[in-house]
């Protein structure tokens, strides 16, 4: 008889307290496919509740008096915190959302590097003295804190999405009520516990669970300054629309159909495993996914090969194990679209060389990494965002086609560029219409550079030196200084 396993139970957290509900959501393993703990279904209620927190601790001491390096203080040691406990945190993303162990681990470690970036920024803001063309007058500007932040994230990467959001809106001075996905909570909730145990101030960071009424209730909010998501472009350009009739502030990180793009001149070898990493990585759960692969006609028999071969050794398994490389699919949904847009495609007429099916002898939800060729650009395997390991092989003859190709889409997240010719390489890249161009190398992020979308792949960019400007509004003074008073009938 096998055990029953534990089931632990969450509250949300709102003004720095538990906070309970009759109706609960099961999150549950997905590669186990059994629960492991329960989130409360919270409602407009709660969100009420949250934005009435993160509204008084905005406006009230200690927060709202809090120097700008006191901020810093405190994200300092919250990274100080998560970097304590990145193994607990890998562990419960793994089991909210079966990504990889090892790479929730490595991401976790990473991930404090965010508010040691964001903390040393926060003293670093500065508004700027500006030369007057009006005569007996000072003119300068502030950067003030946008205000109470409704934080939407999504289920691939619960963490790194919010903390992407929440260092630079923290170091800003704003106030936040976060909104994780229903399917992974569990590490949003234990970090708004991490920074009451930094010393933010009850009500900066809260935490409302649940799903189907939350995210609009957020979003139509009025006491909500700014929406910052991410997840897919429908949902985004729902939020959107939302959120105009307040005019509330909003960045949205969306989907993509990334060109992974071959030239005969690349490491083929090197360019093979980019292109595993692009697309089987995270199995293919990552809006910057290398969805399409374009390759040049001279050398696309000889590199769908070496793929397909190294794609047939991916070991698939126990996300926990140090040895699996691929882990199941997130949750039942994602499952069951992935699988119907191997359908679809088979059905528009791409051709399938490599998988293309569930495997189901050794946990829920896994799906065979999925080779597609003779794809066609207008087909809408190559068109619309699968978010699963399905890869859409194309093939193209010289450059100006690929750069065609790869911009013939709505979306515009990523791109990546194999070619040893170093023209090329910065001469593609520069007519590339992505927020992030890789030369050479696939699937690499960091604080400290600017990620969005172009078109469709979203409004306004997190990380780097930027992405604080994301979370204030400017502010500008005019200071007279002649004392004499001016005819109240002329402008200026
Ligand atoms: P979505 O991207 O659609 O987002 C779901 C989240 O948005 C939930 O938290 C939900 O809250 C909230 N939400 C939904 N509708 C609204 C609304 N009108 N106003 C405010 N909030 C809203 O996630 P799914 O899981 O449904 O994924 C759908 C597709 O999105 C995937 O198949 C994938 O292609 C893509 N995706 C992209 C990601 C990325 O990183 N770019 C990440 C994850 C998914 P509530 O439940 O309360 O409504």
């Amino acid at each position: 008889m096998g055990v029953e396993p534990t089931i632990e139970s969450y509250g949300m957290r709102i003004g720095g307290a538990d906070v309970l509900h009759d109706k609960y959501l099961d999150t549950v393993n997905p590669y186990t496919g059994q629960t492991w703990a329960r989130v409360p279904d919270g409602d407009a209620s709660h969100v009420d509740a949250a934005v009435k927190a993160a509204r008084d601790a905005f406006e009230t001491e200690p927060w709202s008096m809090m120097t700008a390096t006191q901020r810093g203080h405190l994200l300092r040691k919250l990274g100080d915190i998560v970097a304590r406990d990145a193994e607990a945190f890998a562990r419960m993303e793994t089991a909210d959302n079966g990504k990889l162990y090892r790479e929730m681990l490595g991401q976790w470690r990473y991930l404090p590097e965010y508010f040691y970036y964001f903390a040393g920024m926060a003293d670093k803001l500065a508004g700027s003295v500006l030369a007057s063309d009006r005569q007996n007058f000072h003119l300068y500007t502030r950067q003030e804190p946008v205000g109470v932040v409704g934080a939407i994230t999504a289920w691939n990467s619960p963490g790194m999405l919010l903390i992407m959001k929440l260092a630079a809106g923290l170091a800003a001075g704003c106030t936040f009520v976060v909104k994780p996905s229903e399917y992974t909570p569990i590490s949003t909730i234990e970090l708004a516990k991490r920074a009451d145990e930094a010393g933010f101030p009850p009500g900066v960071f809260n935490v409302v669970t649940g799903g189907g009424v939350v995210g609009a209730a957020l979003v139509n909010h009025p006491g909500i300054d700014k929406i910052a998501f991410t997840g897919g472009t429908e949902t985004g350009k729902r939020i959107a629309a939302s959120a105009a009739a307040n005019l509330t502030r909003v960045s949205l990180e969306l989907g993509g159909k990334s060109p992974n793009i071959v030239f005969e001149d690349a490491d083929l070898d090197v360019a093979v495993n980019g292109a595993i990493a692009g697309i089987f990585g995270a199995s293919g759960q990552s809006c910057s996914a290398g969805s399409r692969l374009l390759l040049q006609d001279s050398i696309h028999d000889r590199f769908l090969e070496k793929l397909i071969q190294q794609t047939r050794t991916i070991r698939l398994g126990d996300p926990m194990d140090a040895e699996t490389q691929m882990g199941p699919i997130a949750n039942e949904p994602q499952y069951r679209k992935v699988l119907s847009s191997i359908e679809m495609a088979k059905h528009e007429g791409a051709r399938l060389v490599e998988g293309g099916e569930a495997v189901t002898d050794i946990g829920s939800y896994f799906v065979k990494p999925t080779i597609f060729t003779d794809v066609t650009n207008d087909m809408r395997i190559a068109q619309e965002e699968v978010f699963g390991p399905i890869l859409s092989v194309i093939r193209f003859k010289t450059e100006e086609e690929a750069v065609a190709i790869a911009n013939d889409t709505r979306f515009g997240l990523a791109a990546a560029v194999w070619t040893k010719n170093v023209h090329r390489a910065h001469r593609v890249s520069a007519k590339l219409r992505a927020g992030t161009v890789w030369i050479n190398a696939y699937r690499v992020v960091s604080y400290m550079a600017p990620f969005g979308g172009f078109g469709e792949s979203g409004l306004g960019r997190e990380n780097g030196p930027d992405a604080m400007r994301e979370f204030t509004e400017t502010k500008t003074v005019f200071v007279e200084l002649s004392g004499q008073p001016r005819d109240p009938f002329k402008l200026g």
